[in-house]
């Protein structure tokens, strides 16, 4: 819709001109999860709209898109996901509904140089698969951080707590944008400016912040955070993930907290859209602290400076369990 923008004209028929703004009113940017909405939002601000598919409250990892996220996909002047694991609720619809033109998928992004990517382990939380499995055995999979490294081992794609990416996937975000809204061409490039600007300053402030307590080990129970830790150099020793819906054995909680006593854990994270029982048990068993990370930042605002307020948002809640 918007080439209309690009070549308006002079003599534009009653017609187009009123499809041109109904269809424009609804029009926006479209992204999968909220973090990258917090990008979207502070490179579109004064542009357009940016609108999330997945709600608060609720884990990318099994969302399922609705009949009114498909008309949202349908009229979106962009769409901008990860295009792997994370998100790959929207791969279907997305495909079958959008002009590729008006995508990004971060994840063929040539921008983005192959030694920014860390490796983990490919997880999928889909919850209903896991039950056909053995439960001991799929229950609680531990792994050491220390031991990764060879084989077996996937992108981790939860790109959207590096700032390095981040700051690719805006650039190209802001470059498309142009290209679909040359007459806010310096507006957008006021916004990246902006953005890259506000990300630096966070980023200095977060390292301070996050100094005196990067040598305390941590748990994490969603192996999310990779990028986060090693943006600020935190001692994550493992990751557990748990079946939510599955209590784990007295011998998988003997286990883990042999683990938490071996490595001086001093805090155990949690999230709000998945709070194992387990958490509670182990902190009444061992006392360590317990925290919670929210890696979709439910509470933070979309807008100009969201995705550093996110960061900054996360650091809060690191520091908050670990001082
Ligand atoms: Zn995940």
């Amino acid at each position: 819709m918007c080439k209309f923008i690009s070549s308006f004209p002079t003599q534009l028929s009653a017609v187009a001109l009123a499809t041109f703004f109904a269809t424009s009113a609804n029009a926006s940017i479209v992204t999968s999860i909220k973090p990258l909405g917090f990008i979207a939002s502070s490179i579109a601000d004064g542009v357009t709209d940016t609108q999330v598919f997945v709600p608060a409250g609720a884990s990318p990892h099994d969302y399922h898109l609705k009949p009114s996220d498909v008309q949202k996909l349908k009229t979106a002047d962009l769409v901008l996901w990860i295009g792997e694991d994370v998100d790959q609720f929207l791969a279907g619809s997305l495909k079958k509904n959008v002009d590729p033109s008006k995508v990004i998928t971060i994840a063929t992004m040539s921008e983005i140089p192959v030694d920014m990517l860390y490796k983990g382990e490919h997880h999928h939380h889909d919850h209903d698969h896991d039950h056909d499995h053995d439960h001991d055995h799929d229950q609680i999979h531990h792994h050491d951080e220390h031991e990764e490294g060879q084989a077996n081992l996937e992108v981790n794609w939860h790109i959207w707590y590096s700032p390095q990416i981040s700051q690719l996937v805006a650039e190209k975000l802001a470059d498309k944008l142009t290209s679909q809204y040359p007459d806010k061409k310096a507006l957008i490039a006021q916004n990246l400016a902006e953005f890259n600007r506000t990300l630096s300053e966070q980023n200095s402030k977060i390292k301070q912040q996050l100094a005196p307590v990067q040598q305390k080990g941590f748990y994490v129970f969603h192996d999310a955070y990779t990028y986060f830790n090693k943006a600020y150099d935190l001692n994550q020793v493992g990751a557990f993930t748990i079946n939510p819906l599955v209590a784990p054995g007295a011998k998988k909680l003997a286990e883990i907290k042999e683990e938490i006593e071996e490595h001086k854990v001093s805090c155990l994270f949690a999230e709000p859209q998945f709070t194992p029982k387990v958490i509670d048990s182990l902190h009444n068993a061992t006392g360590v602290n317990v925290g919670r990370l929210d890696p979709m930042g439910d509470s933070v605002k979309l807008g100009k400076n969201s995705y550093a307020n996110f960061l900054q948002f996360t650091a809060d809640s690191y520091y908050n369990c670990l001082k």
